[in-house]
């Protein structure tokens, strides 16, 4: 089955927002094992969406359309869609009921007239209901092509999909497609792919591929079958051969979990109180702790100590090592973990210390970090040199800290 994208609203040819939703789809149509062969971008011009449309639907057996769904003038996708497959126009009975609902919902006591406009489809027509806004999306059928028509706005389209579309396009093909994420970090991807190799290589079903995120491999195996059972079958004896080659480096194979949450969860599993003690990050790692809902169980308090004179103050860090070692050294990184845990009588403390750039500090080249963990009397220091910008260097330097905060607990749990 081969799918094509097609995104129209001339704000993305003008670049005024960045095709998100492509890459949405693009991503969840290879989840599903559909080959997407063409995307294009096409403004809100009537000739040239059913030029476009015309050649998608000549070329590709699935064409999915996104945006123009909307009330106004310039809001045409549906129209154009509607002419060249040859479907007439309808009221739509049960799409007319739920704008009269979503505006008695709403703070708007009048629908507007060109709302009603929402409601005329192509005869024939799968609507799916929007539960987030007044456009319903739309799949029309003909001569075995389909033709899937999407909202735009990204928070109406991306559950639309999910729950309506997915299932529609998991009917067209025999064969489903089943996944498993291993999520992996303190290796890089050319290393994971090296401990892999002779896996990826012999690979037919299930697939493995390689994704490489900032600090992070994810890695995903995905199997073609015809039953959930068979996938199962396929995909776990894969999975735990990759775990048993990564060993501790594997952090999560739950698709939905994130670093910060595996973290949590190991504090929870071993009733653990953190504090943070961040410099350059200044406060991002707390922030991605508290990404985790329920975190406050085991979260203490998160310090931004940018200055010298606030990890003296607060992380009590010695004037004389300030002095001589700098604030940017192994040393620093390791008295604000440990005076992170005794400010705030927690049970570990992780602290970041680095130059995140654009300027040097003196001999010290940016990028530079150190990142400490302190827990029950012991203490981990990690030196690292990131390249990137001044964004990348605190991105790296976060999942580097959340990173060692895991392991130092394996450490010191586990074994
Ligand atoms: P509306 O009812 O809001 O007019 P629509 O279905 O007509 O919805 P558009 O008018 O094309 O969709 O886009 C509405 C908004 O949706 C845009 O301003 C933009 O914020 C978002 N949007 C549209 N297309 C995309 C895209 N491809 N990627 C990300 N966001 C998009
Ligand atoms: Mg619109």
């Amino acid at each position: 089955m081969v799918v094509e994208l097609i995104s129209v609203g001339t704000e993305i040819l003008l670049g005024n927002i960045v095709n998100t939703n492509a890459q949405y789809l693009a991503e969840k149509c290879a989840l599903l094992g559909l080959s997407v062969y063409y995307q294009s971008v096409v403004g809100d011009n009537k000739d040239r969406l059913a030029d476009t449309f015309r050649t998608a639907l000549k070329r590709s057996d699935i064409v999915i359309l996104t945006g123009g769904l909307g009330p106004t003038e310039d809001d045409l996708t549906k129209e154009v869609c509607a002419e060249v497959m040859g479907f007439p126009l309808v009221e739509d009975a049960h799409t007319r009921e739920r704008l009269v609902e979503y505006f008695a919902n709403s703070i708007y006591k009048e629908i507007p007239d060109n709302n009603w406009k929402q409601a005329i489809v192509p005869a024939g027509a799968r609507v799916l209901d929007n539960d987030n806004g007044t456009a319903p999306g739309l799949i029309l059928e003909k001569f075995g092509k389909s033709a899937i028509l999407l909202p735009g706005p990204p928070d109406e389209l991306m559950p639309m999909f999910a729950k309506q579309v997915m299932p529609y396009l998991q009917t067209l093909r025999p064969e489903m497609i089943f996944s498993r994420m291993v999520k992996i970090c303190g290796i890089g991807e050319s290393a994971v792919e090296e401990k892999l190799l002779d896996l990826i290589d012999k690979q037919t079903n299930p697939t493995i591929a390689t994704y490489a995120k900032i600090g992070e491999v994810h890695v995903r195996v995905t199997a073609k079958v015809t039953s959930e059972e068979e996938a199962k079958k396929l995909i776990k004896p894969v999975v735990k051969e990759i775990r048993s080659r990564l060993g501790d480096c594997v952090y999560s194979i739950k698709e939905d979990e994130t670093l910060e949450m595996a973290v949590v969860e190991l504090l929870k599993k071993y009733e653990l109180t953190v504090t943070t003690a961040e410099s350059c990050t200044g406060g991002l790692l707390a922030g991605r702790l508290v990404n985790v809902p329920g975190v406050s169980e085991v979260f203490r308090e998160g310090f931004v100590t940018y200055s010298n004179k606030a990890k003296r103050k607060l992380l009590d860090v010695n004037k004389s090592t300030l002095k001589k070692y700098g604030a940017v050294s192994e040393q620093t990184a390791r008295e604000m973990a440990m005076g992170g845990v005794f400010a705030t009588d927690a049970d570990v403390c992780v602290a970041i210390t680095g130059i995140a750039g654009p300027e040097s500090d003196g001999d010290k080249p940016v990028g530079l970090v150190y990142i400490a963990c302190y827990m029950k009397e012991k203490v981990w220091v990690e030196q690292y040199q990131f390249k990137g910008n001044r964004n990348k260097i605190r991105e790296q330097s976060v999942v580097k800290a959340l990173d060692l905060l895991r392991r130092a607990i394996l450490d010191n749990y586990r074994k």
